[in-house]
C-alpha cells in the first residue's frame, strides 16, 4: 500500500487523541503522511515522526485566516503532491466541509461518520443515528474519509524520526469570506465534547443547576453534555447539546441525567458504548436504551456517586 494523507489542523502540543486516532488508521492501511494548514514548529513535527508520520506537508505561503475554503485548496494541493490511497480528516463540522469541498476539488467520492477503515479501504460508518452500520466504498478518484472520535485505540509513540517536510504552494482562494473579529472561546479545562471518553449530560431535570454534573464530569475527567430543553433555557451553552441537532457523540460511558431520552437526544448519544441513566420517571424512555439504570432524584444520586469516587480513590 501508498501513503494515507491525514489531515491534522494542530496548532501546538499535545497531539490531541483523536489525531493520534487518525494516525493509528493510516498507519493500519499505509504510510501516514500529514497535511498541515499551519506551518508546525520542530517540536510538533518531531511528535508526529514518533508516531509514524514519514512525510509532512504545509504551506508555503501562510493561509489568508486559515479559512475553511484556504484549508481545502491546501489539503487538495497536499494530495496532487503526495498521490495518497486515502484521505482521512476527523469528523468535526469544519473537518467535514474541509473533506466536502477538497471532494470537489478533486472530483473525488466523500464519506463521513466513519468508524472503520479496512485495509481495502472499505468504509464501515454509522447511519440512522446510529441504528445501523453500514460499509460503503469510494468509487470515484482518492477516498476522502471523516473519521468519528473514539473509534479506535491510538498506537504509543515510537522512537521514530522526524519527518521529510514538504511546501506545497496553495492557489488563490478569492475573496470568499472576511474574519472581521474573533473572541476566545471560554476554557472550562474539560475535554472536547465530541471527543471526550467520558460524558455527564443533563436535561430540563436539572433545573438550571449543573453543578452536581460539573463536579462528577471533573471527577471523572470528562466532559458536561445537555439536552435541548437544557440549552434552549440557557442553563449551558448551546455547543454543550447532544442530538439531532446537536453534537453526535461516541463516549466510552455517557451518564444522562434529568433526561427523558426523546428520539432527537437519542440520535445523538445511542452509539455511546455504555449508557447509565439517571431520571425519578420509571417509564421515561431513555431506559430503553441504558445499560445501567437508576430511578431516582439526580440531586441525590449524582453527589453520591462523586463521594463513592471520591472514596475508593482516598
Ligand atoms: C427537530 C428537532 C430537533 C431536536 N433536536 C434535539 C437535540 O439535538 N437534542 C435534544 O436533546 N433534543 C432535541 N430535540 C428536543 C427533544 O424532542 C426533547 O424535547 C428534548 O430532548 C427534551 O429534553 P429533556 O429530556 O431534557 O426534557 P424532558 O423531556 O422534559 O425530560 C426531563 C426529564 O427529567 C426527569 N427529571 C426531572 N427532575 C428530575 C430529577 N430531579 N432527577 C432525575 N430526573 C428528573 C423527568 O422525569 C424527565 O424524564 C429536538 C426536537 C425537534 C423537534
Amino acid at each position: 500500500m501508498g501513503s494515507v494523507l491525514v489531515f491534522i489542523d494542530v496548532p501546538s502540543l499535545p497531539l490531541p487523541r483523536a489525531a493520534r486516532e487518525l494516525l493509528a488508521i493510516a498507519a493500519s492501511i499505509g504510510d501516514p503522511v500529514v497535511a498541515s494548514p499551519r506551518p508546525l514548529s520542530e517540536e510538533t513535527a518531531a511528535e508526529l515522526g514518533r508516531h509514524g508520520v514519514v512525510e509532512l506537508y504545509e504551506p508555503a505561503q501562510p493561509l489568508p485566516d486559515v479559512l475553511v475554503a484556504a484549508k481545502a485548496a491546501f489539503l487538495a494541493e497536499a494530495v496532487r503532491a503526495a498521490g495518497p490511497v486515502a484521505v482521512l480528516l476527523g469528523n468535526s463540522f469544519e473537518d467535514r466541509e474541509v473533506a466536502a469541498r477538497t471532494g470537489i476539488k478533486l472530483g473525488s467520492g466523500v464519506i463521513t461518520d466513519a468508524v472503520a477503515v479496512a485495509p481495502d479501504l472499505s468504509v464501515t460508518k454509522s447511519v440512522l443515528a446510529g441504528s445501523f452500520t453500514s460499509t460503503c466504498r469510494v468509487e470515484t478518484g482518492v477516498p476522502i474519509i471523516t473519521i468519528k472520535a473514539n473509534s479506535v485505540e491510538p498506537a504509543p509513540a515510537g522512537e521514530n524520526a522526524a519527518p521529510v517536510r514538504s511546501l506545497v504552494t496553495v492557489p488563490e482562494t478569492g475573496p470568499a469570506a472576511t474574519v472581521t473579529g474573533r473572541s476566545e472561546k471560554r476554557v472550562s479545562g474539560r475535554p472536547e465534547l465530541s471527543e471526550a471518553r467520558v460524558i455527564v449530560a443533563g436535561g430540563r431535570g436539572v433545573d438550571g443547576d449543573f453543578g452536581p454534573l460539573e463536579e462528577l464530569a471533573d471527577l471523572l475527567g470528562g466532559a458536561v453534555g445537555a439536552s435541548r430543553a437544557a440549552t434552549d433555557a440557557g442553563w449551558i451553552e448551546h455547543s454543550a447539546q447532544v442530538g439531532q441537532t446537536g453534537k453526535t457523540v461516541s463516549p466510552q460511558l455517557y451518564i444522562s441525567a434529568g433526561i427523558s431520552g426523546a428520539i432527537q437526544q437519542k440520535a445523538g448519544m445511542q452509539t455511546a458504548k455504555v449508557i447509565v441513566a439517571i431520571n425519578k420517571d420509571s417509564d421515561a424512555p431513555v431506559f430503553e436504551i441504558a445499560d445501567f439504570g437508576v430511578v431516582g432524584d439526580l440531586f441525590s444520586v449524582l453527589p453520591q456517586a462523586a463521594e463513592e469516587i471520591r472514596r475508593r480513590r482516598a
